[in-house]
C-alpha cells in the first residue's frame, strides 16, 4: 500500500494528534475528536462578559428601584406623576448616576438619563423624575 496517497494534509488527528487511516483529506479521527476541537476554537473565540457586569446590572436594577420609588424624603410628586427633587435629596436616595442604560434628549434639548423606562433631569438645582416608555424599545 502506498501510503503516499493518503493523509496529505497530516498523518494525525488535529484534536488528539492520534495517527489517521481514513481518506486523504480526513482531519480527524472521529465524530468526538471532530466535535470537541471545533467546541474548542468556538470556546476561544466567545467573548467573555466584563468582569464587573454582574454588580453593574445590580447598581442598574438598584438605580430603577431607587427612581420609581415616590417615598423618597424631600421628594414632590406633582399632578402629572413627575418627582421633583433638590439635588442633595435626590442624591440622597442612593442613586449611582454613573450608570445608566440610555439618554432621552427632549425638544429642548435637555438629556435625561434613563434607567429602562424612568428617566431624571439635572440642573444645579433640582432633580426631575419621570417616565419614558420609549426607551425601553428594543426596535
Ligand atoms: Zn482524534
Amino acid at each position: 500500500m502506498n501510503t503516499n496517497q493518503y493523509h496529505l494534509i497530516s498523518d494525525n488527528c488535529a484534536f488528539c494528534n492520534k495517527p489517521l487511516h481514513g481518506r486523504s483529506d480526513q482531519r480527524f479521527c472521529n465524530d468526538t475528536c471532530r466535535n470537541t476541537y471545533n467546541r474548542n476554537i468556538r470556546k476561544a473565540e466567545r467573548v467573555p462578559p466584563h468582569q464587573n457586569s454582574k454588580q453593574i446590572f445590580e447598581i442598574l436594577k438598584k438605580n430603577y428601584e431607587i427612581l420609581k420609588k415616590n417615598s423618597h424624603p424631600g421628594v414632590i410628586v406633582d399632578h402629572n406623576r413627575h418627582q421633583h427633587y433638590a439635588i442633595d435629596d435626590f442624591y440622597a436616595t442612593g442613586i449611582n448616576t454613573k450608570f445608566i442604560t440610555s439618554i432621552h434628549i427632549d425638544e429642548a434639548g435637555d438629556s435625561w438619563n434613563c434607567v429602562f423606562d424612568r428617566g431624571y433631569y439635572m440642573d444645579f438645582e433640582q432633580v426631575i423624575v419621570k417616565d419614558f416608555p420609549e426607551q425601553t424599545d428594543i426596535f
